[in-house]
């Protein structure tokens, strides 16, 4: 404790008392953000490596945040996770999302819809009843749904069995950054996945080194031989598009097939969660 000028005593330091209150007006604010629709969803394509056509789209949330600008789930998700507003928050993504999928699907758009799921998400027992409300009230056939998962599913039991009883209901069900986690051949071959993505770091360091190409390989093999598809992330350049289509890479994202972006500029709907 100091002794200040005022004749006050401070228990904590000013910064650390200012970062205390930063954190509670950061979860106040977030907690309004998912009830007062200031979520946007940007969606990026992924294409069928074959055609470059894009055969569906992630969603990847963003935060309008009023004297803060658009920010990126970097910034909040960590926050959403600790507070537990990550279940209203997932729920609202995931409605989003199916909605937006519908109405792709109205104008003639064979598009499925892909959304990030945490773990902590998936363990709450009301997961899979709000996502058969929102199948239901979207009407979105679930086979158009994939929700992608980490490797820390695979710590969580609860998470897990939720995600196997996801699967059942007909949604697939896709492991995000394979390899970047707690990857492990047991539980791989034990749990079944639809898709398997090759995290952009692995992507990135193609043409680095012959090693990395040679893991790249063998997941996508892996994959082929437990039955899932390989979606690869990142994506910059024709070369690394070239090379993942001829190791047999089905499908892929990233900046060189489009951005991350409002689905306004994928049609002319209104983008903001509500
Ligand atoms: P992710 O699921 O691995 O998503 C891919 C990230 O890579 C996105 O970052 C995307 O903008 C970025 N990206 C796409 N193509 C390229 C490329 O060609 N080059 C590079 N350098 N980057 C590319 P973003 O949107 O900042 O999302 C970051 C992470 O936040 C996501 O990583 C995902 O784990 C998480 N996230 C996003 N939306 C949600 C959500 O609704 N719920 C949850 N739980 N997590 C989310
Ligand atoms: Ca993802
Ligand atoms: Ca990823
Ligand atoms: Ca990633």
């Amino acid at each position: 404790a100091k002794r200040e000028g005022g004749g006050r005593i401070r228990l904590f330091r000013p910064e650390m008392g200012e970062r205390v209150l930063a954190r509670q007006r950061d979860k106040a604010d977030l907690r309004t953000a998912v009830t007062d629709g200031h979520l946007v969803l940007h969606y990026q394509p992924i294409v069928d490596l074959a055609t470059s056509a894009a055969t569906g789209a992630e969603a990847l949330v963003r935060w309008q945040r009023p004297g803060h600008g658009l920010l990126g789930p970097g910034e909040f998700i960590g926050l959403a996770e600790e507070t537990g507003l990550i279940v209203p928050l997932g729920n609202k993504v995931l409605a989003g999302a199916c909605e937006q999928a519908m109405r792709w699907r109205e104008q003639g758009r064979a598009l499925s819809v892909t959304v990030n799921v945490s773990t902590r998400q998936l363990s709450a027992p009301a997961f899979l009843p709000s996502l058969d409300r929102v199948l239901k009230t979207t009407n979105l056939p679930p086979e158009r749904l994939t929700i992608e998962v980490t490797e820390s599913v695979w710590a969580d039991g609860a998470a897990m069995r939720g995600l196997m009883e996801v699967r059942e209901t007909g949604v697939r069900v896709a492991l995000d950054d394979f390899g970047t986690g707690y990857s492990s051949l047991s539980y791989l071959q034990r749990y079944p996945f639809d898709v398997v993505k090759i995290d952009k770091s692995f992507t990135g360091a193609l043409a680095d080194t012959g090693r990395t190409a040679g893991v790249v390989r063998c997941i996508i093999d892996l994959a082929e031989v437990l039955g899932a598809h390989t979606v690869a992330e990142g994506i910059e350049t024709q070369a690394q598009a070239d090379w993942l289509r001829n190791a047999g890479c089905a499908y892929a994202q990233g900046y060189l097939f489009g951005r991350p972006d409002l689905p306004e500029n994928w049609d002319a709907q209104p983008s903001v969660i509500r």
